[in-house]
């Protein structure tokens, strides 16, 4: 894997689109400006790792689209030393730019194939502090909880209990929630036990959260 100018260049251009599209937390750029995107894509797809748009990876699954993990991200407000759950590691680009941002991630992907890959290849491009686990999102890591944030990178129609009871109180949980294709970008904050309060973000596409795992949990 090589990182040359041509692809500093693009991320550059990249940075810019993110900026114009209302994308303001440096921290967040700085962690797109760093982190080579083209890494978690198939070479022969590189081109395409610094459009603006999703691409398809391994099991059927995406790498989410630039714009959605920038504001995803923004939203979360990370602070250094966070503990955030992700669900849907995909590629890990998500799970890398919160480790960039010196959060400790833990991140749980459904797919083998996907897990056995991604977990093999982040660290062995630096990000070795990232916890990757194969397993169910829906049922979160009660063993690690609770969480500072949640964030769910998958689509899903209902909020899923065990994740709110894993997020300290205080806490934020950010989730694609609705119908397929359709899914409205939801903050949750955890006020105390029993307050939730939300915010909606805007409509995006995403691919399913779909419950229980295809192949052996390792949670
Ligand atoms: N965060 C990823 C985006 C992945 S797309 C990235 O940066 O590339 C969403 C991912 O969620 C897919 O890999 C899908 O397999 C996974 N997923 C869907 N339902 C899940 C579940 N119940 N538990 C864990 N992962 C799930």
């Amino acid at each position: 894997m090589t990182d040359s100018y041509r692809h500093k260049g693009l991320r550059k251009a990249l940075v810019a689109e993110l900026r114009t599209k209302g994308i303001t937390d440096e921290g967040v750029l700085q962690a797109f400006m760093d982190i080579p995107r083209h890494y978690f894509m198939d070479p022969a797809f590189a081109d395409w790792a610094y459009k603006n748009s999703p691409f398809k990876i391994e099991a059927n699954q995406t790498i989410s689209q630039p714009y959605t993990v920038a504001l995803m991200t923004s939203l979360l407000n990370v602070q250094v030393g966070d503990k955030i759950l992700e669900i849907g590691t995909g590629s890990g680009y998500q799970a890398c730019v919160l480790s960039y941002l010196h959060a400790k991630i833990y991140t749980i992907e459904r797919q083998q194939k996907l897990y056995e890959k991604t977990s093999k290849f982040i660290s062995e491009i630096g990000f070795a502090d990232v916890r990757c686990f194969l397993g169910d999102g829906y049922q979160g890591l009660p063993r690690f909880a609770p969480f500072d944030k949640i964030i769910v990178t998958a689509g899903g129609s209902t909020l899923p209990v065990r994740l709110i009871s894993q997020l300290a109180i205080g806490g934020t949980l950010i989730m694609p929630k609705g119908t397929e294709d359709n899914y409205i970008m939801t903050r949750i904050i955890k006020k105390s036990e029993t307050e939730l309060v939300s915010e909606d973000h805007g409509i995006f596409k995403f691919v399913p959260f779909i419950p229980g795992v295809n192949g052996r949990a390792t949670v």
